[in-house]
């Protein structure tokens, strides 16, 4: 039976229900929320997580979760079919860290904490005021599914890999690089709200870290992106920034395996010797996909584009 495949008739995802066991303020802009139960005795496979994306069922204003059951085998259909103000809000995350042990297992996930007026939503809301106890539903991968369990990150053959992300990203880039062969070469970048906010990652020998604190005071990308192009040797990396770069009206998500934008996926577009891994704010993500992609001539299959939230929207699930 291989990695990939499962061992049973049942759906390739679970939804569980999670119970809170722990949070924790892991720093000004992160809080960290452990979750338990035994629902969650088959979610994900351990050092094969990678950028596995899970969705979060968040409780409506009765407090009350949905009846959903956890081997339901098509959980985006039974979710619409919950009248819309018991359905509660559903919302992607990644899953920072999975340990089994005797007693269980336990899932950890980071939260942005984004709270201004205006500049948060019913997610980041939740995460602030998380206490043990509390209840969530996990819709994610069944343990021993790898392939088609949500995860992105294929770098192939690819001895070296180039990830960049923001603070929605670093939870999945720190699992990413926790999950990778200790070989891997390579470079990240992830920018975050301050320097407070960057976390521990056991990354690889040969991953360079590189953490980017905006301070507060600039825009999502204003330090990632140019630090990014001087990293590939475009000569006008300091004029990448323009605001009008970080707007964008649709989510991006342009994988070597998937093209958003309905571009056609050619059978031999394959990472090569290097593989970008590209997460954060859509408008962002997509000012670098413009520089890689036209102004540096990075063939499109080497690199995995991905808006994971955009700036001004809430999302919808
Ligand atoms: C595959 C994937 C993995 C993800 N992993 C994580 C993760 O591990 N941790 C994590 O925190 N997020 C992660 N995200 C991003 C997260 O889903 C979004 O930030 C989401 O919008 C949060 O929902 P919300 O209910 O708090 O805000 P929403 O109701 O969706 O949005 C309300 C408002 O908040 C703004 N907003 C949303 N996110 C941010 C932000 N980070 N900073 C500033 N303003 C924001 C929106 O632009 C909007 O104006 C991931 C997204 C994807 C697609």
């Amino acid at each position: 039976m291989s990695a990939e495949t499962t061992t049973t008739e049942k759906p390739t995802y679970i939804l569980a229900r999670a119970v809170v066991r722990r949070v924790e303020r892991v720093s000004p802009n992160f809080v960290r929320v452990t979750f338990g139960g035994s629902d969650l005795d088959e979610f994900g496979t351990p050092g094969s997580v990678f950028d596995a994306r899970i969705k979060l069922i968040f409780p409506p204003a009765s407090g009350i979760l949905p009846p959903l059951e956890r081997d339901t085998p098509d959980w985006w259909a039974a979710f619409l079919a919950v009248p819309e103000d018991e359905r509660g809000t559903m919302r992607t995350y990644s899953i920072r860290d999975l340990r089994v042990t005797d007693a269980g297992t336990e899932v950890d996930i980071d939260f942005v904490l984004h709270l201004a007026p205006g500049l948060t939503g019913p997610a980041s809301r939740w995460a602030s005021a998380a206490d043990a106890g509390q209840e969530l539903i996990i819709i994610g991968p069944r343990r021993g599914v790898i392939a088609g369990g949500g995860t992105e990150y294929r770098p192939g053959d690819a001895p070296s890999v180039v990830l960049v992300g923001d603070e929605t990203a670093a939870p999945a880039i720190a699992r990413i690089l926790e999950d990778a062969p200790r070989d891997l070469r390579g470079t990240a970048f992830i920018e975050v709200p301050s320097a407070a906010d960057e976390l521990a990652i056991d990354a690889p020998a040969g991953v360079e870290v590189n953490w980017l604190a905006r301070d507060d005071e600039q825009e999502h990308g204003f330090k990632v992106i140019p630090a990014v192009l001087a990293h590939l040797g475009d000569a006008d990396a300091s004029d990448a920034i323009a605001v009008k770069d970080i707007e964008s009206d649709d989510l991006l998500w342009e994988t070597p395996a998937y093209s958003g934008l309905g571009e056609e996926i050619a059978a031999s577009d394959a990472p090569g010797d290097r593989y970008f891994w590209i997460a954060g704010e859509s408008g962002v993500v997509t000012t670098l996909r413009r520089h890689l992609v036209k102004d540096l001539g990075i063939d499109r299959g080497q690199v995995a584009f991905m808006g994971y939230w955009r700036r001004g929207v809430a999302m919808r699930g």
